[in-house]
């Protein structure tokens, strides 16, 4: 039985994942025009026997998705990390957003009168 180590879940049955498909397969650039390199990324896979690393999304748990490592021939899992990683923390607080506002001068409207 396949069972898939969620980070945010824990150890779940396969049943609650979804397959996305090869994750080794790098996409072309947005403007490459080599219509062969648009064929390799759609149609052409692998297949190997052994190590595979493949997307997995968590739709029955916290749908994040998954970059698994899996062993083709015994589903055995080496590893399980999320697919997106975290954006970069910003520096930036509420406190600092509201010092900002209390010192950001507003525009003076002169009087014309
Ligand atoms: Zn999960």
């Amino acid at each position: 039985m396949l069972r898939i180590e969620c980070p945010c879940c824990g150890l779940r049955d396969h049943d609650e994942f979804r397959y996305g498909g090869d994750a080794s397969v790098t996409r072309p650039g947005h403007d490459d025009p080599d219509p062969e390199a648009w064929y390799r990324y759609v149609y052409v896979r692998a297949n190997p026997a052994g190590l595979h690393r493949e997307f997995w999304q968590h739709v029955i748990g916290c749908r994040q998705w998954l970059m698994v490592e899996r062993d083709t021939r015994n589903h055995a899992i080496a590893s399980v990390a999320f697919a997106r990683k975290a954006p970069a923390k910003k520096s930036f607080t509420q406190t600092s957003l509201a010092q900002k506002s209390l010192t950001k001068k507003s525009p003076v409207r002169k009087s014309t009168a």
